[in-house]
């Protein structure tokens, strides 16, 4: 089973789709969190990615198509979840085709849906764990403990360089221009699932598993 999970910056996409690796034996694929690393070394590449990332443009589809290559070359056979790709029309139409070569195809999109106000609080908010990568909000989701890591009681925290006031800005409008047109692209195919993005974390992943569940007894 294959499925993306598709929402503007900020929709909890990423929580989720880490919810999934450590829950099902599915295979979870950031690009961001995949780019993110890349991005951070000193060498042409990394230069190039940065210079897109830190201003919240796309990369260019050339790029992170190669990155899912060789993510589905790794293989896994029960299937993978995408966090953050496709981001257009073009990458959406080079992953069917990717799949359909090795006899796979898209089952289920997940599309959150979260108003801009919410997005924009829950971006410049976020922080996350040093040790365990464990996201935290610091208007909506702080951890029990000041400072502590809920998870793996780690004292460090970090943020995203790309997560200020600036950038969001380009980043939501960069979110309507070239992703949400993805909404209609999987609606057509009758694989779009829209959820409500401002629920509770873990009622969003029962819904979630509600669906891949009743999915799994298709096959
Ligand atoms: P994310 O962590 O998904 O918010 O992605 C962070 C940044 O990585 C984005 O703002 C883009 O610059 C880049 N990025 C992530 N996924 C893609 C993609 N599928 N296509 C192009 N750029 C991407």
């Amino acid at each position: 089973m294959n499925i993306i999970l598709l929402g503007a910056p900020g929709s909890g996409k990423g929580t989720q789709a880490s919810f999934l690796s450590k829950t099902t034996s599915l295979k979870a694929i950031s690009t961001g969190e995949i780019l993110r690393k890349e991005s951070t070394k000193q060498t042409p590449v990394g230069n190039l990615l940065r210079s897109y990332m830190d201003s919240g443009n796309l990369v260019p589809d050339d790029l992170v198509i190669e990155v899912i290559k060789s993510m589905i070359k790794g293989g896994c056979d029960e299937g993978f979840v995408f966090d953050g790709f496709p981001r257009n029309v073009a990458q959406a139409k080079k992953l069917d085709e990717m799949l359909s070569l090795i006899d796979k195809k898209i089952d289920l999109v997940i599309n959150f849906e979260v108003n801009d106000e919410n997005l924009i609080k829950r971006i410049i908010g976020r922080f996350s764990c040093k040790k365990c990568g464990s996201v935290y909000n610091r208007f909506f989701r702080m951890p029990s403990i000041q400072n502590i890591c809920d998870n793996c009681f780690g004292d460090s925290f970090e943020s995203r360089s790309d997560d200020n006031e600036e950038t969001i800005i380009n980043r939501l409008k960069v979110y309507n221009e070239a992703t949400k047109p993805l909404v209609d692209y999987y609606k057509n195919n009758n694989l779009l699932l829209s959820i409500n993005g401002l629920k509770d974390h873990s009622l969003i992943s029962e819904e979630l598993m509600k669906a891949i569940y009743s999915l799994s007894k298709k096959y």
